[in-house]
């Protein structure tokens, strides 16, 4: 019978050397028993989450583990930003991540219009009843976000960002990054949208009483990260396998959605630092008898790196150790531990350096390793491999892997 497959990501775990830690890096310091256990029991490596050297983001990066080339499927951030808030997007269209900002006087006070956490809804309906003469729909999401899909025909993907990402300054008209019909159309309609909701939007009520308290207004959307929804073939017909994901980040969960997986929704996931690591791992427990296939994500370790704080990263690898002895009582599944890049607190964002990777199960061909980190991984038996190939390595182990040729 053939066994189950979990990719446990540690978003943007790997590190390099950093003075304050004797030049170790944040994972060699850590005590983490159970991640070196699973080290000692499993095949170990470094892997290339793209290739070398290439900076990867979650997107492009999640997408690769999943076996897709990320130079093939991804124009932007903004579809999978959508799928991840739940909107149905279809190859062709045009989405744009997007923020609720305040503008005065032509200029912008504040692109976050105060982080508004009420009335969006409201706002949203408003702006849909916009008249662009082309098909939309505008989606708030959490606090100031929301997304923008564009459904016409014969649009481009390839505009500027409206966002100055700035305050003190006006908005940027898009314009066409490569110069055609396309484009220059996609950004014409996304000017006027803009244009638009700030007449809209000013007068609104929802503002009106946001302006009686003292609180900024929500005048003005801030469509940018313009991106063309991709085809993607499901997973189900890529790799044959039924697949499932757990992420706190809308991101994430929108890579994992247009790869055709299930989202699991837990309690207390929350993509932050205080997220539930033990509800997370007892969702996996609870719910892969369903699947062939689970991918979680767990991202504090990623913003500890961007805020470069190597003690703070350091602790909380040791609380997600901890949370590691729930899954040693799995049996018939095969177990992959790895990052989708590294974020290391020296760089303060993320880097092309390799993530370390193990992979723990009944047959896997052990090796010397006995320690889970950037430089152990160096003298495994996986060696120096592609993040594209991992899902291939797990199918195999499995047993659901399919010959290629006779
Ligand atoms: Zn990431
Ligand atoms: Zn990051």
């Amino acid at each position: 019978m053939a066994d189950k497959i979990l990719m446990l990501i540690l978003d943007g775990i790997g590190d390099r050397p950093v003075k304050e830690l004797d030049g170790k890096t944040p994972l060699e310091k850590a005590k983490t028993p159970n991640l070196d256990k699973f080290a000692e029991k499993g095949v170990n490596g470094i892997m290339d989450t793209i290739a070398p050297g290439v900076i990867p983001g979650s997107d492009t990066g999640h997408l690769a583990l999943l076996g897709y080339d990320p130079y093939d499927v991804y124009t932007g951030r903004g579809p999978f930003e959508a799928a991840g808030i739940g909107l149905e997007v279809k190859p062709g269209q045009v989405a744009f991540r997007c923020n609720f900002g305040t503008i005065e006087d032509g200029k912008l006070t504040d692109r976050r219009a105060g982080r508004i956490k009420e009335g969006t809804e409201e706002l949203a309906e408003a702006v849909n009843n916009i008249d662009l003469g082309v098909d939309f729909h505008f989606q708030e999401a959490v606090e100031h976000r929301g997304v923008l899909i564009l459904k016409g025909q014969g649009l481009g993907a390839k505009v500027t960002d409206i966002d100055p990402h700035e305050t003190g300054v006006g908005y940027h008209p898009a314009e066409p990054i490569v110069d055609d019909k396309e484009n220059k159309k996609t950004a014409e309609i996304i000017n006027e949208f803009t244009k638009k909701t700030v007449e809209i939007l000013s007068d609104h009520p929802i503002n009106k009483k946001r302006e009686s308290s003292g609180k900024p207004p929500a005048n003005i959307i801030l469509p940018r990260g313009a991106g063309a929804v991709p085809e993607m073939k499901p997973l189900s017909e890529n790799k044959g396998i039924k697949g499932a994901a757990i992420a706190g980040i809308p991101l994430v969960k929108g890579v994992c959605r247009m790869a055709g997986m299930d989202i699991i929704d837990i309690e207390g996931a929350t993509g932050g630092l205080d997220t539930d690591i033990e509800a997370i791992i007892k969702g996996i427990k609870s719910n892969i008898e369903n699947y062939d296939f689970i991918l979680a994500n767990i991202k504090g370790f990623d913003i500890l790196g961007h805020d470069g704080l190597p003690h703070e990263k350091i602790e909380f690898i040791e609380k997600l150790d901890e949370n590691l002895e729930h899954l040693k009582d799995l049996e018939d599944i095969y177990i992959a531990i790895t990052g989708d890049h590294s974020t290391p607190v020296t760089v303060k964002g993320h880097s092309g350096d390799p993530s370390p990777i193990l992979i723990h199960g009944e047959e896997v061909r052990w090796d010397e390793v006995a320690k889970f980190d950037e430089r152990s991984g160096t003298k495994g038996g996986l060696s120096r491999i592609y993040g594209k190939d991992v899902l291939n390595i797990l199918l195999d182990l499995a047993k659901i892997g399919e010959k290629f040729g006779a």
